[in-house]
């Protein structure tokens, strides 16, 4: 049983070594308990947050911990009535081989779905946040325009989609030209503009001709910058992550632009608020999953994911995520 441990506490950019591969025994289920076999780890850029012991929404891992992790599992051995070997659940077992279960908080995925690993990405939780970010605080109208970041990972690229369902007009910003063209072609953005472009704040200005009414916030720093002069009177920004920041020591340099984001906020009524996507509306849930899945087999939603082969392979890939090297929602396929 391999088991991706927390071995030092990153300072900025976390590095390899801030992980361990550990091998253990594969765990005995007792009565009532299942055995659960990882197929899939989902990476996501939280987990950043959890490595770090600032004080936070969620505990961190302590040192020497398995980092945590949503995942896709097959049932192994079952001593627990309601359970039976071969069915797959959607877990939260985080990066290893095997885990024992009670079977609480997971959800069943049936015996043979056709794609599993859905469960971690648009028909899971960065598709329920995409979702509930864009519609109950994006509040977003016909003719509006939206603009998202990361527009082609696991959240962004679902913002984007929607948003053309709900009649938007979509500006995706993305890390270079093929994410760009693969927001346009595929996933239907009006426009996508690379973050790494010299003129990045002119060729969304221009982008934006009539403003931005929604500001799906993924990623802050100098994205934001370029954003918030363009914000129009009674815009939302449903404050969802601020990616850019995660690894960052200390507060960024040039001028204190406080005041004048609180004087934006003020003449032009802006509304801005974060979320944590199941604190917060797991009571929804069903709601996202009817709308995804018909979406989904309606053929409305394009949904890319960079599958990563083995687990011992997840950490590099995870540093990768923070510096933008995924195309699509991360996962690993563990086994
Ligand atoms: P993605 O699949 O979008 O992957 C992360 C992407 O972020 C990278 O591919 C890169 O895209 C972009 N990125 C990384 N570093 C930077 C940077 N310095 N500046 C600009 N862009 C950067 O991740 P997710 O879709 O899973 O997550 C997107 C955001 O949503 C994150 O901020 C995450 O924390 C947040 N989130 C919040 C939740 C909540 O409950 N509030 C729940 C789930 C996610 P590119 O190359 O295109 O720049």
């Amino acid at each position: 049983n391999r088991q991706v441990l927390l071995a030092s506490r990153p300072v900025g950019a976390p590095q390899s070594t801030d992980f361990t591969l550990n091998q253990t025994e594969i765990p005995t289920p007792a009565q009532g308990e299942i055995l659960l076999k990882t197929k899939y780890l989902s990476l996501d850029p939280y987990m950043r947050g959890r490595m770090s012991d600032k004080k936070s929404y969620a505990e961190p891992v302590a040192i020497g911990g398995v980092m945590v992790g949503g995942t896709v599992c097959q049932v192994e051995q079952s001593n627990h009535p309601d359970f039976t070997v071969g069915e797959w659940v959607l877990a939260f077992t985080g990066w290893q081989d095997y885990a024992i279960s009670n079977g609480e908080g997971l959800i069943k995925l049936g015996m043979n779905p056709t794609h599993p690993s859905y469960a971690l990405g648009v028909m899971g939780m960065p598709g329920f946040t995409a979702y509930m970010g864009l519609l109950d605080i994006g509040q977003p109208k016909a003719g509006d325009t939206i603009v998202v970041a990361a527009a082609t990972g696991a959240v962004g690229s679902m913002v984007g989609q929607i948003g053309k369902l709900k009649n938007c007009r979509v500006v995706g910003i993305a890390g270079g030209k093929e994410k760009c063209d693969y927001a346009k072609s595929v996933l239907g953005f009006d426009e996508c503009i690379d973050h790494h472009a010299a003129d990045f704040a002119e060729q969304l200005s221009q982008a934006c001709a009539n403003g931005i009414d929604v500001y799906y916030e993924n990623v802050g720093g100098k994205v934001f910058d370029a954003v918030l002069p363009l914000l129009n009177t009674d815009a939302r920004i449903p404050l969802c992550g601020l990616i850019s920041q995660y690894n960052a020591t200390s507060l960024p340099e040039g001028p204190d632009r406080m005041n004048m984001l609180m004087g934006q906020l003020l003449v032009k009524r802006i509304k801005m608020q974060g979320f944590i996507i199941f604190d917060d509306y797991a009571h929804r849930y069903d709601e996202f999953a009817q709308d995804m899945s018909q979406w989904l087999a309606e053929g409305k939603i394009h949904y890319r994911e960079d599958c990563v082969e083995g687990l011992e392979n997840a950490p590099q890939a995870f540093i990768g995520l923070l510096e933008g090297k995924n195309f699509g929602k991360l996962v690993v396929k563990v086994s």
